[in-house]
């Protein structure tokens, strides 16, 4: 068989402007970056703080590797689990004021993992229709009767779990802390208590949350008071504000026991380099404890929002760093994405199926590592890109 059927395919997907295409990063992360050979102001990155290419964290990068070497080697529970990811996890444990925290490569095994350690058949997972993928592919994979309310609407919510039938063994309701692609948090205390109704088990994926809410970066629950009784599975990623790799699952002795012996993509898989983990000691030392990084970007994201909404740009409810400017069709957001790159800008367009269809959008991302002059610098482009 041939692979005609997949070009007509690609081809297709040129035609709709969907079709994706990769870039050379030739600098380490930051709000300048070089790619293809071009200096850029960037507006995309997920390294909220700054905390990627953050000397401290680099040297604990590089001492731990001269101490453990570079690979993890093996997988946790044949004789991969080192004692800095041990330290870690107690540190997490303890920033999260959970019990217990078990690491994961990424955030997208440990959200397949949690989900299918926890579900089968015969038990349901509602999720809210603008989950991340890692969460949506988690609940279908499981087995679990799969389905999604309407976007941060707890009604929507109980109106399915008091509709589950009788036979219902465990119900497991899953949300995005920080909404990916739109930057908005769900009401999580009604969420708390919808589920505590109706008997359902909360799971929050807060990857974009720590380290960017809460007086001490403790993510959405910090914010808004949450207790391991409240959420009982928490999960939170080490690729975004962290600066550095990996994802966590927070919760109680008898979750993360259940995780270390029923989770597939934990035990089937090596253990994240020794170094990784060091590395992000020191990030979450910072992250903790160097508030003016909060306090920054808190000071940019007003900045851009107000000049922003001045010029007449549909922004989204977010007071995250994550500022979408809503565009509609895929064509005009790519266009403008162009254009600003012409200018030496790089924003990157969000398109379907990432984004419900009509949504295109322009994902512009800040970081605390921006400059005021820079915030404007954007600004005054989005006053020239203006549609007449
Ligand atoms: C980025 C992201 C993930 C995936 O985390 P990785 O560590 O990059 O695999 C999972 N959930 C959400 C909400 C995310 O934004």
């Amino acid at each position: 068989m041939g692979f005609e059927s997949l070009a007509s395919e690609l081809e297709e997907r040129k035609k709709k402007h969907l079709y994706r295409s990769r870039r050379l990063l030739q600098s380490p992360q930051g709000s300048e970056v070089l790619l293809d050979n071009k200096r850029f102001l960037a507006f995309c990155n997920n390294d909220y703080l700054g905390l990627a290419n953050h000397p401290d964290v680099v040297n604990a990068f590089r001492q731990a590797a001269n101490e453990c070497g570079v690979g993890g080697g093996a997988s946790h529970l044949v004789n991969g689990h080192h004692q800095q990811h041990h330290q870690l996890e107690e540190e997490l444990a303890e920033f999260t004021g959970r019990d217990r925290v078990l690491l994961f490569s990424n955030g997208y095994m440990a959200n397949i993992g949690a989900v299918n350690a926890l579900l089968g058949k015969g038990d349901s997972v509602l999720e809210d229709r603008l989950n991340h993928a890692s969460l949506l592919d988690a609940g279908l994979l499981s087995g679990a009767r799969f389905q999604r309310y309407h976007h941060a609407d707890s009604e929507s919510l109980a109106q399915r779990l008091v509709n589950l039938p009788s036979t219902n063994r465990r119900s497991l309701v899953v949300t995005d802390g920080v909404f990916s692609m739109d930057g908005d948090i769900p009401p999580l205390p009604e969420l708390v208590a919808t589920c505590r109704q109706n008997n359902a088990w909360l799971m929050v994926d807060d990857a974009h949350g720590f380290g960017t809410l809460g007086r001490n970066g403790g993510g959405c629950i910090e914010h808004f008071e949450l207790g391991q009784d409240d959420v009982q599975v928490l999960v939170g990623t080490l690729g975004k504000a962290f600066g550095t790799a990996g994802a966590f699952v927070a919760g109680s002795e008898l979750l993360i026991d259940t995780l270390v012996q029923n989770a597939r993509s934990y035990i089937y898989t090596t253990a994240m380099p020794p170094a990784v983990a060091a590395a992000t000691r020191v990030s979450l030392k910072l992250l903790q404890n160097e508030h003016w990084r909060r306090e920054r970007l808190a000071d940019l994201i007003k900045r851009f929002r107000n000049g922003a909404v001045q010029l007449g740009y549909e922004l989204m409810d977010s007071f995250s760093p994550i500022q979408p400017i809503v565009i509609g069709s895929e064509e005009k957001a790519l266009a403008l994405a162009a254009w600003l790159e012409e200018q030496g800008v790089l924003i990157t367009a969000i398109r379907p199926p990432t984004v419900p269809k009509g949504t295109a959008r322009l994902r512009v991302t800040l970081c605390a590592e921006h400059t005021e002059q820079q915030v404007d610098r954007l600004l005054d482009l989005l006053d020239q890109a203006k549609p007449q």
